[in-house]
């Protein structure tokens, strides 16, 4: 097995090697305390569900702290079911308590429905992820909230942060890099703290990981991933890691670099009370809300 640095080690040391460098991550960026109620976003994909096995151990040595995984049924026929079904037997063979939270009963709407609705109102602006990511978003912190927890941990892999980070700056908005951080600031009480212990792991390794350890998850591709810019942005990256290995590194690092002097720039968010529904948002009304009221939903 090679690494990105080029580094050969054998399929045992490599796993090892994945699980202290997501320990090193952790501790770098001080991600979780020892008494910390940890929930995990398990989607079913490998690097979700890499995430809770890694996260299984490590906790194992810290008896104060516990863990969880909850799930969003964004309602994608013929692929969420499936990744439920793995997530959940995943969880059972680890016992850890899993919790499922749908679109359907958050918002009334599947996101299948939702798609529909676009599709023939012709709102042509947005795509299936835009609306899934920020509906998903929300749905994860509510669950966790509601749960207790002290941190929601997500699977952001490197190449994912990356590609966010790309995304940003094409749409614009360089300034909200400073924002996506590895361990995100907590700017309101109902804002469950986010922490992403594998943004420092590729995608790949992720993958062989859970070759190695003989981890199931969902191989399948969601039907909408297609139309979202970040697929065309992660093909130009993949082009250049292939070219160039240590792309995603370099830019991650170059970023990580960079932040306090976007921090000191970017204001940070004034939050108040969304006028629908409560939660924490800079204007009046929550961007769920707007999605749904521009639907025509709420
Ligand atoms: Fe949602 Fe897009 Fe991911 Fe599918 S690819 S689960 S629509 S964000
Ligand atoms: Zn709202």
């Amino acid at each position: 097995m090679r690494l990105y640095s080029g580094e050969k080690l054998c399929g045992k040391c490599f796993c090892k090697s994945i699980e202290s460098r997501v320990r090193a991550t952790i501790s770098k960026y001080e991600m979780l305390e020892p008494k910390d109620k940890i929930m995990v976003a398990v989607s079913g994909g490998k690097d979700s569900v890499t995430l809770l096995h890694i996260l299984t151990k490590i906790e194992r040595a810290f008896p104060e702290a516990t863990l969880s995984a909850v799930t969003v049924d964004e309602g994608i026929k013929g692929y969420r079911d499936e990744a439920l079904r793995v997530a959940a037997k995943n969880c059972r063979k680890l016992g850890v308590e899993h919790l499922v939270t749908s679109f359907k009963e958050m918002y009334g709407y599947t996101l299948d429905e939702i798609v529909g609705m676009i599709q023939k109102r012709e709102k042509k602006g947005l795509t299936p992820c835009s609306y899934c990511g920020v509906l998903r978003r929300r749905a994860l912190n509510t669950a966790a909230r509601e749960a207790g927890v002290d941190k929601l941990a997500t699977a952001h892999s490197l190449d994912d942060e990356t590609q966010t980070m790309i995304l940003n700056i094409l749409h614009g908005d360089a300034l909200r890099i400073a924002r996506a951080k590895p361990v995100l600031t907590v700017i309101h009480p109902k804002l469950v703290q986010r922490v992403k212990p594998l943004c420092e792991v590729p995608e790949k390794e992720i993958a062989f990981y859970a070759y190695l350890r003989k981890i199931e998850f969902q191989g399948i591709p969601c039907p909408y991933a297609q139309t979202a810019l970040r697929n065309d942005v992660r093909t130009m990256l993949n082009r250049m890691e292939e070219k160039h290995a240590g792309t995603n590194f370099a830019i991650f690092r170059s970023i990580e670099r960079i932040r306090p002097a976007l921090e000191a720039m970017a204001e940070e968010a004034k939050l108040r009370d969304c006028r629908i529904c409560g939660e924490p948002t800079v204007g009046d009304f929550c961007k769920p809300c707007q999605m749904l009221q521009e639907l025509h939903i709420l």
